[in-house]
């Protein structure tokens, strides 16, 4: 096994940005982590609340999930009201996960944009 692969946890794609993320081998401005999921600050906000919720586990897009991931993928959607409410957002918020190539996904490891704030947005 090579070094790589031992510096990352187990499921992870050592190419993947947010994998990379989750092993603490890239900084981003973490908001809630547990043992299934990590959210963190997007790095580039199109509204002025926009975290991140992504499993740790790596699952490249929606296409790939299973019945197994039914659970984390729950945990993603109850957390996500939660964080807004932590994060000052009173006014509703938008999830979005973007999938494949016409869906305008460009990091392939499943993540719910959860963006929140008084509008107008820049993006969206
Ligand atoms: P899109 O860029 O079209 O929204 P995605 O749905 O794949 O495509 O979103 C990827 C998101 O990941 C983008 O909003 C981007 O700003 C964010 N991002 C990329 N790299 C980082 C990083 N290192 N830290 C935080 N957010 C990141």
């Amino acid at each position: 096994m090579s070094l790589v692969f031992e510096e990352v946890p187990m499921s992870a794609d050592p190419n993947c940005i947010f994998c990379k993320i989750v092993a603490g081998h890239i900084p981003a401005k973490k908001v809630y982590e547990d043992e299934d999921l990590l959210a963190f600050h997007d790095i580039a906000p199109w509204a002025p609340v926009h975290v991140l919720i992504i499993p740790k586990r790596h699952i490249a897009s929606m296409v790939d999930v299973s019945a197994d991931d039914q659970a984390v993928l729950g945990k993603m959607m109850v957390l996500a009201p939660k964080l807004m409410a932590e994060l000052g957002v009173t006014g509703g918020f938008r999830q979005v996960i973007n999938t494949g190539r016409d869906g305008g996904q460009e990091v392939y490891h499943v993540h719910m944009h959860v963006m929140g704030g008084p509008r107008p947005w820049a993006k969206g």
